[in-house]
């Protein structure tokens, strides 16, 4: 079975929230550590893996907004973002079949590097 470009848009999708979610936890959890508990050194320690969780969850968006059609290269990871990729039902919203430059459709195979 080959895989379509939508299945190579939801893993990338799915992969970016990963890292996202992982960087407002980490974020999250050490700027609590540093605002409740750190004192001295462990401030700045709590702080500086603060700076890093947000720069990973930067670092997860960035990843799905840098997402080429593999086409025609064209960056449509935002677009991605905004639409649903997948029909599910009772939900409602657009949903992504093309890609808007090339309309190559999401179903197609991925074309081999
Ligand atoms: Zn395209």
């Amino acid at each position: 079975m080959s895989r379509t470009i939508r299945v190579y848009f939801c893993e990338r999708s799915r992969r970016s929230l990963k890292v996202t979610t992982i960087g407002i936890v980490v974020a999250l959890l050490a700027s609590g550590f540093a605002f409740e508990w750190a004192k001295g050194l462990y401030l700045y320690l709590a702080l500086g893996v603060a700076i890093c969780g947000v720069a990973v969850m930067y670092g997860g968006m960035l990843y799905l907004d840098r997402s080429r059609c593999p086409k025609c290269s064209t960056r449509i990871g935002f677009r991605v973002n905004q639409y649903r990729l997948v029909r599910l039902p009772g939900r409602y919203g657009r949903v992504m079949d093309a890609c808007p430059k090339c309309s190559s459709s999401f179903d197609e195979a991925m074309p081999s590097q």
